[in-house]
């Protein structure tokens, strides 16, 4: 049985909160989210897409794509060094792992069949992600 997790911010608290039960499945205990069902899936606004434990930047809207598998997809992260790669054999699979590598919280898989010029798709679950909209100048 799954029992409601309530984290509240304070002093000392740890890991960082997040705000709701889907947030705590996916990035704490490695759940997916439904696909299509994800908040960010068809977000096209021009921004920033951030860890939704720690804030850490991950992904620019410049590099997210739709690749049609029901998961928010970006061929990159932000920078080198945003995002940490492991193996993951769970669910009799053998894939990679993506997770924040600030402070460790699971956000989705990266496979080989992305786009140029990386070939990379990083799929990703909007629950892990914060969207910041860019400030128009
Ligand atoms: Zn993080």
């Amino acid at each position: 049985m799954a029992s409601k997790k309530k984290l509240h911010a304070g002093p000392g608290a740890s890991p960082p909160p997040v705000a709701d039960d889907l947030e705590y499945r996916v990035t704490r205990e490695k759940a997916t989210e439904t696909p299509f069902s994800g908040k960010l899936l068809y977000n096209k606004a021009a921004g920033t897409y951030a860890c939704v434990a720690c804030g850490n930047p991950l992904f620019s809207s410049q590099t997210k794509y739709d690749s049609g598998s029901g998961w928010p997809s970006f061929w990159l992260p932000l920078a080198e060094g945003k995002v940490k790669t492991s193996a993951d054999s769970g669910h009799n699979m053998l894939r990679i792992e993506v997770s924040c590598a600030d402070c460790g919280a699971h956000l989705g898989h990266v496979f080989d069949d992305g786009p140029r010029p990386s070939g990379k798709r990083f799929c990703i679950n909007s629950a892990a992600l914060n969207f910041a909209p860019r400030e128009e100048s």
